[in-house]
């Protein structure tokens, strides 16, 4: 799982990477950077559907959360 991070500012292959459920009910995974040791956390979100479509794209919102 990559994700960018926000000191490197660099996407990284994260370490440690686990699976979370965040506080309003989002899926997320969360890591650390492998250079500097930042905390990363990709959340997985879905795009609401344009023209009726009967599918989601899942869409990656990459951030830093200070944990
Ligand atoms: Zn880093």
């Amino acid at each position: 799982m990559q994700a960018y991070c926000m000191k490197c500012r660099a996407k990284k292959e994260m370490k440690d990477a686990k699976s979370i459920t965040m506080k309003n009910g989002r899926p997320a995974t969360q890591g650390v950077c492998p250079t500097c040791g930042t905390k990363m956390i990709t959340i997985l979100m879905s795009t609401p559907c344009q023209g009726g479509m009967a599918f989601h794209l899942p869409v990656r919102v990459i951030g830093y959360a200070p944990l």
